[in-house]
């Protein structure tokens, strides 16, 4: 059983952790695991006890609900004119985005991991972080020299049995891909049928895998709808934090680290609150300056992301002809009493890595595909027959940023990603499109898909194409860098996520991702949570490993 509490159950705790989602549930777990030690897991979402969060198909559900996403907006970006608000979700709640995400288990590129090593971070090449990947997951059809068996978070293969899943893979093969039996293997490159983090047919995120399926510990306090406000140091120690749970404000001291695990958005968006950031930033706040870290906010990334819709001629082909209401109410039960049928899939059953820049730029895009047109909007789910395919850019080049415009804990920071800035986003932007359009003529189709209905097809010129591209894109939530670890002036932290200038302040989390991989980013954030618990233990790293790359 978790320890669940309403209220700190002592006054300092060894550890405390802010944030629950992927790193903050794997911290929790590895450092619980020394029962001399104390720890304290702060989360200002509720508990993730609910029957769509746990359902895989249930998915577009939680997602738009207020109590456990925190619906982000971007601004409009200055530097492209027609970047719109970006809808960024966020997890709120107990497990935090692995609780609300698309469970597709993906872990980079060998190459993303190498390029970290060759900036400075020599302990996080490929060779260092695998081991740490095999650590957290559990994929027993794998080669296990490149995937896991044993470790907490349980993946399985979808099994792609919609037709028209079928065709896109054959006809991404026409296209020239290969068919790849696992892209967390040896090599990303080709199509695929996608992995998931699902067990025994329900979602399996940091939360569940780390928190609820472990031994219990009694020294592991989780403190829920609590929210982090501020961190009070003394001198270069942070002494405690301060917290606020259904409007009740209190402190608890740090008793030997504190590590904020607040995710992208909002561990920024805290060290600036408690004065630590650009102190341009931080007067126009009238927050006292602690340190001035123009770092704190800077580096944002995500991959760029477009939604690509087409219309089945038999609507029969499309899931869509399943999710009619007798169709719910049938997986609903299947799913309940049983554990099969849609309820376990995430819909997202194939994909595919491709490299359109040519040799050297390794992994730049990636294809999601689902077998239905769905809008996981907001306001609300709109489901329609078709095939869609989310197409994004990998290791874009183009930075955003992040900054608080108040003191006020409650107000949202703002941010921008300033999409397609660079030249080579928007050569690779082209590149990715005219991939999809073209992975879509393929007469593999065999005429079953009746329309292309983005607009996309009219498009004559590579001009057409970047004005669409900035008029259409998404996010396809994956915003890190924002406290980035690094050797440079910009760097946040140290190679083993310890904040510059402070002795006992971490960041373990999707901020601390000096430069996006190739790959959804939920495996990649524990994969960094389990190496630094290591390294917060103290206990030696686990030793580098070299199979081989293609
Ligand atoms: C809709 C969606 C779909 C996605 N699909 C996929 C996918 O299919 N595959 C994949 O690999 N990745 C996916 N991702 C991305 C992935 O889930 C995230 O990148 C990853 O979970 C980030 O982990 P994190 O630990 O950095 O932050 P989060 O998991 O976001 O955790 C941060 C936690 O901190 C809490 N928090 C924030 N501020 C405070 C505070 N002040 N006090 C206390 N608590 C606080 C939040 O409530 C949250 O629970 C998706 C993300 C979303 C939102």
């Amino acid at each position: 059983m978790l320890n669940i509490v309403k209220r700190p159950s002592q006054r300092t705790y060894d550890y405390i952790i802010i944030g629950s989602g992927s790193a903050g549930s794997v911290l929790a777990a590895r450092l619980s695991e020394d029962s001399s030690k104390s720890v304290l897991l702060v989360e200002a979402g509720p508990s993730d006890r609910n029957t769509f969060i746990q359902m895989p198909a249930g998915l577009g559900i939680p997602l738009m609900k207020d109590r456990y996403n925190w619906k982000f907006f971007s601004e409009e970006a200055t530097s492209s004119a027609s970047e719109k608000e970006i809808y960024t979700p966020r997890g709120k709640v107990l497990g935090g985005s692995s609780s609300i995400n698309g469970m597709n288990w993906v872990r980079g590129n060998s190459a993303d991991y190498d390029d970290w090593a060759q900036s400075g971070l020599t302990n996080w090449s490929y060779a260092h972080c695998l081991p740490y990947f095999k650590r957290s997951e559990n994929y027993a059809q794998g080669d296990p020299a490149y995937r896991g068996i044993g470790g907490p978070t349980n993946i399985v293969k979808g099994e792609a049995t919609n037709p028209l899943f079928k065709l896109f893979l054959d006809a991404a093969c026409d296209y020239g891909l290969a068919l790849n039996p696992d892209h967390n293997g040896e090599t990303q490159i080709g199509a695929h049928t996608t992995q998931r983090n699902v067990s025994k047919g329900t979602r399996h995120s940091a939360s569940q895998a780390y928190l609820y399926d472990q031994p219990a510990k009694a020294h592991l306090d989780v403190l829920l709808e609590t929210r982090c406000t501020s961190i009070e140091f003394s001198g270069q120690d942070a002494a405690r934090v301060h917290l606020i749970r259904r409007g009740k404000v209190f402190t608890v001291d740090v008793g030997s680290e504190l590590i904020l695990s607040a995710g992208a958005i909002q561990t920024p968006q805290l060290l600036m609150l408690s004065g630590i950031g650009d102190s341009d930033v931080l007067r126009a706040c009238d927050i006292d300056v602690k340190q001035h870290m123009p770092g704190v906010g800077s580096n944002l990334q995500d991959h760029p992301a477009w939604c690509f819709e087409y219309g089945a001629t038999d609507p029969r082909d499309s899931l869509a002809s399943k999710l009619g209401y007798l169709g719910r109410l049938k997986i609903g039960v299947e799913w309940l009493f049983r554990k099969q049928g849609l309820g376990i899939s995430n819909h997202f059953e194939v994909g595919a890595f491709l490299s359109l820049l040519g040799k050297g730029m390794g992994v730049d895009a990636q294809m999601e595909c689902i077998a239905m047109r769905g809008n996981f909007a907001p306001q609300g789910i709109k489901i329609e027959p078709g095939y869609q395919c989310f197409t994004s850019l990998q290791r874009p080049t183009s930075r955003g940023k992040l900054c608080i415009t108040s003191a006020d804990p409650a107000l949202g920071p703002k941010f921008q990603f300033n999409y397609l800035t660079t030249d080579h986003d928007k050569k690779l932007a082209i590149a990715a499109i005219k991939a999809t359009q073209q992975i879509f003529q393929q007469s593999a189709w065999q005429g079953r898909l009746s329309s292309e209905l983005s607009g996309v097809d009219n498009l004559k010129s590579d001009s057409d194409i970047i004005k669409w591209a900035l008029a259409n894109v998404e996010s396809n939530y994956h915003p890190c860098g924002t406290c980035s670890m690094g050797v440079d002036d910009k760097a946040v932290t140290d190679a083993q996520g310890r904040a510059h200038g402070f002795n006992n302040l971490r960041i373990v989390d999707a901020s601390i991702i000096p430069s996006i991989p190739a790959g959804n980013l939920n495996a990649i954030t524990i994969m960094i949570a389990e190496k630094i618990a290591d390294s917060i233990l103290g206990v030696s790293a686990i030793e580098p490993e070299y199979p081989s790359i293609n």
